[in-house]
């Protein structure tokens, strides 16, 4: 059961009070999507990971926590338009424009988890098209963080693995496909192994939809490419 409690703090950008609900002690039970979205009752939370300042629209998890350069990103013309852009969800908006200031403070993997934040919002509330361009920000963003010498998860292959899914999702299915075949070429862990199979029947059905880790796990045949 998720538990709620209130987080009072001051806006580290425009000094306002603000009070934002915080679902306490809620973890993932069961299987995880391929893009590591958690299941039930953590996968729910989701509004409350990102809070956006009522008086000057700071995203971030914790609008109270200054962050060097956060007041100047804040001011941007595409940070006020994302606030409100009216394609997306109000949650994903405040997500992207949280992902916008990690992108502008030079942290390009912490955005592109923002941008698959606001993807799954977008999912949730049946937009296809901006749950897309959402993952293609987040694909294009993983990339940057690559060429940068940053992951945006430790475990060997998790990232080529995510970003597979990305691709695949946002209905790049030629560019996922090269993807999941490269990795498939190189050995990679079982798991890994399972979950690029899996993905190379999704792609080959033109399946875009969400699907899980345990799907991989229970497929475990071979096919070829
Ligand atoms: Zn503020």
């Amino acid at each position: 059961m998720t538990h709620l409690h209130y987080l009072n703090t001051t806006c580290a950008v425009c000094g306002e009070s603000c009070r934002f609900t915080i679902p306490e002690g809620a973890v993932s039970v069961g299987s995880r999507d391929l893009d590591t979205r958690p299941a039930e009752p953590l996968r729910s939370t989701i509004y409350a990971w990102v809070k956006r300042c009522p008086s000057c629209g700071y995203c971030a998890p914790d609008p109270g926590r200054p962050l060097k350069g956060a007041v100047d990103v804040v001011r941007l013309p595409r940070y006020r338009w994302q606030l409100d852009a009216r394609k997306f969800p109000k949650i994903a908006n405040t997500f992207l424009c949280w992902s916008i200031v990690q992108e502008d403070l030079g942290v390009p993997a912490q955005a592109a988890w923002a941008s698959l934040h606001a993807a799954w919002v977008c999912d949730d509330e049946g937009e296809d098209v901006p749950a897309r361009i959402c993952r293609k920000r987040a694909a294009d963003l993983l990339q940057r963080a690559w060429e940068q010498g940053e992951r945006l998860a430790p475990q060997e292959g998790a990232d080529e693995a995510l970003l597979v899914d990305l691709l695949r999702r946002a209905g790049r299915f030629r560019e996922a496909r090269a993807v999941a075949a490269e990795i498939l070429e190189q050995n990679p862990q079982p798991l890994i192994a399972d979950i690029m199979r899996l993905q190379v029947r999704l792609i080959a059905a033109s399946d875009r939809g969400a699907h899980t880790v345990a799907e991989a796990r229970r497929f475990r045949r071979p096919v070829s490419l």
